[in-house]
């Protein structure tokens, strides 16, 4: 059997996808290979058509047990012989699964990193032709990833070990090309042999809302627009999700909760409920999603933002796998990250990779506060370029371009009075001119440019703060308690070389509108709506495209 027979007669799919055939050719040569795509890019088929041309057995080696259940029920729905070798597989179901792995009737077998570092299992297996290695979520491996899992770190001599010298397919979705780099070194693969596919999602239309009213309203309103539609809401705690899933279904949206802390059976129907279309959202941690292989998600919201690029990519990149058009909101809270930085503080990890963790935050920080294409700076950070898409909300942003030079060098001012020192909040306090016993202690009142901008609120200082750094005028310092700098940019602006614009509203400190809590939520759904059509009118764009509360 060819690949192109076995994708049509067991996957009953016509074409390969980018980079699946070139993964599939150099594997099935007897090549060691790493392939970098995007969730939802079709990774598994990488090993699994090779697993069923290839004579012997692949062994599939995968983080997670509850992936590796998923995996297998769903290739035996396609008539695949496949087998998981975990802790929940009773010991004397062990030796029957390999027993029927070498009479050829089981062709791919799932492991944790940690059973193929078992020397009595490797024995074992030393009984079986073994063809392939296939190592899935590959950045384990790398200190330097997100996910770091010592036990990969072993997989190379263990591998070695094993009698058949079977060639290694590793894969990975959220590869940047340090942790590129670094897997290949671990596992012995020759960049030569790296099968790096766009990571460009260009049916998904990205967003980032600042709201200002309530991230609940905005989810409100939401759902509202999207009532018939598939889609997850992430969380980033269990406490979160059960809150905000009783108060979603207290306002009648029919919401399903998902996270670890559930009893199992109940997180399988919450799960089978969305697999078969039953309930249309799930409010979920990031616990959710990983074994799900539903293609019309039409919407991924974070109602808290992740914790670094990479799981946020690979969460958003849990819509629109079927291609058809898809939204990922990003509703940004500033404070979001502030728990995380307390997570950090608080782990027993080294030095160095704590200060990696931090500065994954500060990358999230700037995806939030970035004016550039949104997918096209996901993309930078995994070290590609692409085009800006022309339909994120940083593309389709119509609000008009303000100078904000003298801001700028107000605030570039005063952070080097403050000798760069000081974080943003107090940043923030003194440029807003905040009377309080912090500003005192700090002498902060008789510097030259206290109260600069003291016709902005503290919330819009910060914002634009954290605007200057994402655009390089002023940069973060120190991981822990990171610092306000003049950054690369900056020299430029306080020399007047260059002049710093922002999109945003006429006048920042103009009176904001405010959508009160009202138990009738028709009526303020109404409102909404008009509101919106009348802004889109007045900007002429289309009413979707008038999204975030602070248009509102
Ligand atoms: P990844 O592991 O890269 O996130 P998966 O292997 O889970 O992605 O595949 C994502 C989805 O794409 C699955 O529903 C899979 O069946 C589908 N898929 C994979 N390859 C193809 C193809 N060549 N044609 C059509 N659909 C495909
Ligand atoms: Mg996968
Ligand atoms: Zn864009």
């Amino acid at each position: 059997m060819t690949p192109e027979q076995v994708l049509k007669d067991n996957f009953g799919f016509t074409k390969f996808r980018n980079g699946q055939e070139a993964v599939i050719s150099r594997v099935m040569a007897g090549k060691n290979v790493l392939a970098v795509m995007p969730t939802g890019g079709g990774k598994s088929l990488c090993y699994q058509i090779p697993a069923l041309v290839n004579s012997g057995v692949t062994i599939v080696v995968s983080p997670l047990i509850s992936l590796m259940k998923d995996q297998v029920d769903a290739l035996k729905q396609n008539g695949i012989a496949a087998a998981a070798i975990n802790s929940t597989i009773p010991q004397e179901a062990v030796n029957p699964i390999l027993r029927q792995a070498y009479e050829g009737k089981v062709k791919l077998i799932y492991v944790t990193p940690e059973r193929l570092n078992m020397e009595y299992f490797r024995y074992q297996l030393n009984f079986l032709p073994v063809d392939l290695i296939a190592i899935d979520e590959a950045h384990c491996i790398s200190q330097w990833g997100h996910d770091f899992r010592p036990a990969y770190r072993q997989l190379r001599s263990a591998i070695a070990g094993l009698r058949s010298q079977p060639n290694t397919l590793a894969l990975t979705a959220t590869a940047t090309p340090t942790v590129r780099e670094d897997i290949g070194h671990q596992l012995g693969i020759d960049p030569a042999n790296f099968v790096i596919t766009s990571f460009t999602r260009p049916n998904i239309t990205f967003r980032v809302v600042h709201p200002e009213n309530s991230t609940r309203c905005y989810i409100r309103e939401y759902l509202t627009a999207h009532r018939d539609e598939a889609g997850i809401i992430y969380v980033n705690t269990r406490k979160g999700v059960d809150e905000l899933t009783a108060y979603l279904l207290e306002h009648h949206f029919p919401v399903a909760a998902y996270h670890a802390g559930m009893d199992p059976a109940d997180r399988a129907r919450v799960q089978d409920d969305f697999q078969f279309d039953r309930v249309n959202t799930i409010v979920a941690t990031s616990a959710f999603g990983m074994g799900i292989d539903k293609s019309n998600v039409r919407f991924v919201l974070h109602a808290t933002s992740a914790q670094n690029i990479e799981s946020y990519y690979q969460e958003a990149g849990r819509a629109g796998r079927d291609g058809l058009p898809s939204e990922a909101v990003l509703i940004y809270h500033p404070n979001d990250l502030r728990q995380y930085r307390w997570f950090i503080d608080q782990s027993t990890a080294d030095d160095d990779y704590r200060d990696r963790q931090y500065q994954k935050l500060q990358a999230v920080a700037n995806y939030a506060s970035t004016p550039e294409c949104l997918q096209q700076y996901i993309v930078r950070y995994f070290g590609q370029d692409c085009p800006p898409c022309g339909h994120c909300s940083n593309c389709t942003d119509e609000r008009t371009v303000q100078d904000i030079t003298a801001e700028s060098q107000a605030v570039l001012k005063l952070v080097q009075e403050l000798h760069g020192r000081f974080g943003k909040g107090v940043v923030a306090q003194a440029a807003t001119g905040s009377h309080n016993q912090r500003m005192q202690e700090i002498g902060a009142p008789s510097l030259a440019n206290f109260g600069a901008l003291q016709k902005l609120t503290k919330q819009a200082a910060a914002s634009l703060i954290d605007y200057l750094v994402a655009i390089g005028v002023l940069k973060t310092a120190g991981a822990q308690y990171p610092v306000i700098q003049v950054g690369k940019r900056g020299w430029a602006v306080l020399e007047g070389e260059q002049t710093v614009t922002r999109r945003q509203e006429k006048s920042p400190d103009r009176s904001r509108t405010q959508v009160e809590e009202s138990p009738d939520v028709a009526a303020l759904f109404d409102r909404l709506r008009e509101k919106r059509r009348k802004l889109a009118a007045d900007q002429g764009v289309p009413p979707f495209m008038v999204f975030s509360d602070r248009t509102l």
